[in-house]
């Protein structure tokens, strides 16, 4: 038995009460203490019991200890929503003065917090490619406390180089953030790398059937229990008991669910680079990918999403192949079962310029359907365009 499959079907769920199969959902807001003292010791140490579900819950509880050992953590904490682990992450390493390093093509919403928010409370951010060491050498300053990473990011799927930049970052006492979303830790464990904390929107793969928000933040016990008292208690991102158990339900199959996605967008990218109207499949599983050999380094496999660019830039040809789609789902987001066709073209309000680069630029989610349905469906949207 795997370790995964370990940690997914039975850690913590040994003896549960009258031999059932599946944890309890503790749907409750407040617990009872049998004593003054008891009461008290709760309070002084809210970390470690249970007083109110806005801090600790059993079933949160048993889902964090699931996630934390995925990702070769000794703790995990999971929050309401990927954007809320990702916040938290960040705001619990920053004070007013310091310095965040970032890269580029982080998800739109870290790029806010990032550009916008954290300007409120004067911290200072430099926005790097990422891809090469010497971006993150150049931009680190004395006080720099945050180097945030998502590789690969989740438009241009660029990578960075996980050990170099733990390295580097450990020997300036700053921390190292990643956004592990795309990866999960199915095929990337980022802690092994050196890196310090991992985020995880757990709507993606996690959730895996595109019904819940969640979101996760892995780490040493250290920075998890700061975590917990500087953010988490007082800014109240809380995980519902009852979407933690989804989580659990959901991540037993994440082990079987992936390697599918991975088999069906390497099918998918291979079909669309062989094609002559395609300019650029984005895909760091493919061999023509410029960061190949890096990715093969750092990643176990690839998961379902990735991109592609059409070599025309008439936004009416867009159109119709996103029209033209009949098992591809128009939609933002990704990681259930079902597939994705996101044209980057329509994060431009009607009217507004589309940057060149950006007109034909198309996001693919492979969903774990059958393969050559998938391929068929894709060919003949692609097909219209001369129609
Ligand atoms: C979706 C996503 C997020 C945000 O997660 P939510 O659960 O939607 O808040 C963060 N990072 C990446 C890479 C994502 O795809």
């Amino acid at each position: 038995m795997s370790n995964v499959s370990e940690i997914l079907l039975h850690m913590g769920e040994r003896n549960l009460p009258g031999g059932a199969v599946s944890p309890p959902i503790f749907q409750t807001s407040i617990f009872c203490f049998s004593s003054f003292d008891e009461f008290r010791n709760a309070l002084a140490d809210e970390t470690h019991n249970f007083l109110y579900s806005r801090g600790n819950n059993p079933t949160v509880n048993l889902c964090e200890e699931k996630l934390a050992a995925l990702e070769h953590a000794e703790k995990a904490k999971l929050v309401s929503s990927g954007v809320a682990a990702i916040s938290c992450a960040i705001l619990s390493q920053v004070q007013s003065g310091d310095h965040c390093v970032v890269v580029q093509d982080s998800y739109s919403w870290t790029r806010y917090m990032m550009l916008t928010y954290l300007k409120r409370f004067n911290v200072d951010v430099t926005f790097v490619e990422g891809t090469d060491i010497e971006d993150f050498e150049k931009a680190i300053r004395p006080n720099t406390k945050v180097i945030y990473l998502e590789s690969p990011a989740t438009f241009t799927f660029k990578l960075q180089p996980l050990r170099e930049v733990a390295e580097l970052a450990k020997s300036h006492h700053i921390k190292t953030i990643i956004d592990n979303t795309w990866a999960t830790p199915i095929f990337q464990n980022p802690i092994d790398f050196g890196i310090d904390i991992v985020v995880h929107s757990a709507s993606k793969y996690f959730g895996g059937n595109s019904d819940i928000i969640g979101g996760a933040i892995m780490g040493s016990a250290e920075d998890i229990q700061h975590i917990f008292s500087t953010e988490f208690l007082p800014l109240g991102p809380v995980p519902d008991p009852l979407q933690a158990w989804l989580i659990m339900r959901n991540l037993r199959n994440l082990e079987i669910r992936m390697p599918v996605h991975y088999r069906n967008a390497l099918g998918l990218a291979e079909y669309l680079e062989s094609r002559d109207d395609v300019e650029a499949v984005l895909y760091p599983m493919l061999p023509s990918f410029s960061q190949y050999e890096l990715a093969k380094k750092q990643l176990r496999g690839g998961s379902g999403l990735f991109s592609f660019r059409l070599k025309t830039r008439d936004i009416e040809k867009v159109k119709k192949v996103t029209d033209n789609v009949k098992y591809f789902k128009r939609a933002v987001s990704w990681g259930g079962y079902e597939s994705l066709i996101d044209p980057n073209a329509t994060v431009f309000a009607p009217g507004k310029p589309i940057p060149d680069d950006r007109i034909s630029l198309i996001r693919i989610h492979a969903g774990i359907e059958d393969l050559e349905l998938l391929k068929e469906d894709l060919k003949t949207a692609l097909d219209s365009m001369y129609d």
